[in-house]
């Protein structure tokens, strides 16, 4: 029989009993659940405490009977049965020793109980250097002796603890890798061990014959049946039985578990710790104090323990965070930004002359970014919205009333591609409105740079366009208003402070190529503003995706054929991890010749890749863009933003090395007018798991939809890219887990900012976590 906890039992008794209230079960229902659950319930707890049966008992005998009494009773009861479960855990399922609180976190880790000179060097390997690091080094898992599995009682693909004798070892080389094997049993049953290429284990598993051990781990089923755990931990029974949670450290070798959890143990209590949230947060919010939470974190009473730990913790990671973003806005504001006069004629005289209508969520976007550049406040902005949103027109509006107001406005771009697009479909507009307009690239001669840099001093140009250079070059403006920063992901809100003119605060309007999930815009933009731009021009069709086998290519190449005899174009993308990576540009360079020259000898096709120069890779767009190219085949250097009307096939080869939110962005390139964009997906080799994803993303119609997906399955870091990501280091909290914390994080330190006089220590850690990287200015 399985052992049913008083935890879970609680966890679903809280369950039925909402329901019953709900009126989605009867009080019956609650009855025959009492009653069908009872003998299950074993629990060391019990057993240990004789005060935990006792009320336990109580809180039964008072359900009971709800049955049979009159319903307003039973509602009564029903009502404080919920609370009785609430005190029922904060009494017996949450634990913290008392604190002697003798040591301060910095000492160092040579004066914690249990290290000596061997083991300060140990725990240096691990990063842990004084009793801060100690009580932070938060365990990578737990294995729960509370609840011991017999091995006829375990199901497979689950993570269990069972009890068993070592009977058997041995080492097998196989062509790969050495693998241990133990077999270990109690009684008549039997399960199997394995270690891949762990040779020491069978000398650790040797001295352990015959010996009963814990074995914890993920048992999976083996072929004929037999039950397996991969690399388990396997730890001896030992004189008295341990029956708790017990926390699982990464370690190094010369230190095990047991060592390690007694080093902690031993010192955690021993720990100045101080409180920084405010009382009335933790009640409100009903949170753990810090002590237990942090006792709670590496030895829990319970799962419900480590829950309300994890919380805790990762509630005040976040806390920390936006107040850190809401100071930085604060300072920025401090300083004061410029009140701009719009009339708005010129932006009317630009949208008439537009071939289309502005979205309502384009004409949205719009008034924020107005209202913000009117406003005393700087701007700090950031404008979201799927690929083919229209942003650019957006941008370009912002630009004109600041232009309108008297101002010179800054346009960046993450590559000279793109700075050149933008150049291209920008200018022309604003010249016809009188604004003059320029290009200013890395490669941009130097006399023409000078040329460029003089007339923006002296405002005979009014709109720079160029890449980071822009920043990095010491250009001078007569009369600075606005930056727009187009980015795939962060750069440049960091160096605001060099956007500071005439001692006031540019407005800033950051753009994403891809759309960025909530949680995580608020992570990495949590100092801006935002507007989103959620629908797309009307008519506009999205691309059909299709996955389509690597065998079967020949149709897609047919495809294509066909598609440019009727006057589309196609991009064939193959991906390219590194730009710089020569063996990768030389695969797409041999494909280029086989595809050139043989599959479309009869067609134009240009080849574009990262290592050609900064003007072999315009001409290549241009031509690509003037149709003198049909077919282009490159790597992802057209990922951002590139925007070629005539496109309609999209072909992707080996798409599971690109991130989801990557392949929306490519396949965005496509279908970019009124005729119907393709989008092929050309699978190899690859394992159910990768083509569950790509399945799901070729249904898949909107960015931001793709974007939680693609963050709840690869994490923030691959997410944004690890080159160039602005993410925080956040130790517990957990983004896709996090997201409802997260919020009310967010409403929390908005409440606090007020609030900064009483809670003078939080603000203070604040600044020592953050202040260098959100360069708050003590004002
Ligand atoms: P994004 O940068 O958001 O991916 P773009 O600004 O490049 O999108 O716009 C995509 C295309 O849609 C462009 O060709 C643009 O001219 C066109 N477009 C923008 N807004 C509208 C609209 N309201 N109606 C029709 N077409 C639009
Ligand atoms: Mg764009």
């Amino acid at each position: 029989m399985r052992p049913l906890l008083v935890e879970e039992f609680l966890e679903e008794f809280e369950t039925v009993i909402k329901k019953v209230q709900n009126k989605e079960l009867s009080v019956k229902d609650l009855e025959n659940f009492i009653g069908s659950k009872l003998n299950l319930i074993h629990d060391p707890l019990l057993e240990l405490e004789p005060v935990a049966q006792e009320r336990f008992n109580q809180m039964i005998d008072y359900a009971k009977p709800i049955a049979s009494l009159p319903p307003e009773r039973a509602a009564v009861r029903l009502k404080n049965l919920l609370s009785m479960v609430e005190k029922y855990r904060n009494w017996f399922l949450i634990n913290c020793p008392v604190f002697e609180e003798t040591k301060d976190p910095d000492t160092p880790i040579k004066y914690a109980k249990q290290v000596g000179p061997k083991r300060e060097k140990l725990l240096a390997k691990l990063e842990i250097k004084t009793l801060k690091d100690l009580v932070w080094y938060v365990p990578r898992d737990y294995e729960d002796r509370r609840k011991i599995v017999p091995i006829k009682d375990i199901r497979g693909d689950e993570k269990v603890t069972t009890l068993a004798k070592i009977i058997n070892v041995e080492t097998k080389q196989t062509f790969s890798m050495p693998i241990t094997v133990a077999v270990a049993a109690d009684g008549i049953n039997q399960v199997l061990l394995k270690w891949f290429n762990q040779e020491y284990m069978q000398k650790v598993l040797e001295t352990l014959k015959g010996k009963e051990v814990y074995i914890t781990g993920v048992v999976k089923r083996g072929t004929f049946g037999s039950l397996e755990f991969t690399n388990p931990e396997v730890e001896p029974k030992g004189d008295t039985q341990v029956l708790e949670i017990l926390p699982v450290y990464s370690l190094t070798e010369g230190l095990s578990q047991k060592q390690m959890r007694n080093i902690v143990k031993e010192n955690i209590t021993s720990i100045k710790i101080k409180e920084t949230l405010p009382e009335w947060l933790i009640q409100e919010r009903k949170l753990l104090d810090i002590k237990t939470a942090l006792y709670g974190i590496h030895f829990p009473k319970s799962m419900y323990h480590l829950k309300k730990s994890i919380e805790r913790l990762a509630y005040e990671e976040l806390l920390i965070l936006q107040l850190a973003f809401l100071l930085s806005k604060q300072t920025i504001e401090r300083i004061g930004g410029i009140s701009k006069n719009i009339k708005g004629e010129l932006a009317e005289k630009f949208i008439a002359s537009l071939p289309f209508k502005l979205t309502n969520a384009q004409i949205k976007a719009h008034q924020e970014i107005r209202e913000d550049m009117q406003s005393e406040k700087p701007m700090s902005r950031l404008l979201q919205g799927d690929v083919g949103s229209g942003k650019t027109v957006v941008a370009q509006l912002a630009v004109i009333d600041n232009f309108e107001a008297g101002y010179q406005a800054a346009i960046m771009a993450p590559t000279s591609i793109l700075a050149i697009q933008h150049y291209r479909r920008m200018a022309p507009a604003f010249e016809k409105l009188g604004i003059k307009t320029a290009l200013l690239l890395g490669e941009t001669s130097p006399r023409e740079k000078e040329k460029i840099k003089s007339f923006l001093k002296t405002g005979q140009i009014d709109v720079i366009i160029g890449t980071h250079t822009l920043i990095q070059e010491d250009v001078e403006f007569a009369n600075l208003g606005l930056v727009i920063i187009d980015e795939q992901h962060r750069f440049g809100v960091r160096q605001r402070e060099a956007l500071i003119s005439k001692g006031k605060v540019v407005d800033v309007l950051v753009m994403t190529a891809t759309p960025i999930p909530r949680t995580l815009a608020m992570t990495i933009y949590g100092d801006l503003d935002i507007s989103i731009i959620d629908e797309l021009p009307p008519g506009r069709k999205l691309p059909k995706t299709i996955l389509i086998s690597a065998s079967k290519i020949d149709q897609v190449y047919d495809f294509v054929k066909n598609e440019v005899k009727n006057g589309g174009q196609a991009y064939i993308v193959y991906p390219l991890i590194d730009e710089s990576d020569k063996v990768q540009a030389k695969a797409a360079t041999q494909m280029f010749e086989h595809l050139a020259y043989e599959v479309f000898k009869d067609f134009k096709v240009g080849l574009l890749h990262g290592r050609m120069s900064q003007i072999e890779k315009d001409r290549i767009m241009e031509s690509f863009a003037n149709r003198e190219i049909e077919i282009l085949v490159s790597t992802t250097v057209i990922e951002v933003g590139i925007d070629v009307p005539g496109a309609t096939v999209m072909v992707i080869e080996n798409p599971e090395r690109f991130g989801l939110a990557q392949l929306h962005q490519l396949r965005g390139r496509v279908g970019r007018s009124e005729k119907q964009g393709y989008c092929f997906l050309v699978v190899g080799n690859v394992d159910e798991e990768t083509l569950e994803r790509l399945r799901y993303f070729a249904m898949s119609k909107d960015g931001f939809e793709v974007a939680e997906y693609d963050l709840k399955l690869r994490g923030p870091g691959e997410f944004l890219g690890l080159r160039q990501h602005g993410l925080p280091d956040l130790r517990i909290a957990d983004l896709t887990r996090d997201r409802d914390l997260l919020i009310l994080a967010r409403k929390d330190a908005e409440k606090l900012l007020t609030k900064r006089e009483e809670n003078k220590e939080l603000f203070e850690r604040v600044e020592r976590l953050y202040g260098e990287r959100l360069k708050l200015v003590k004002v």
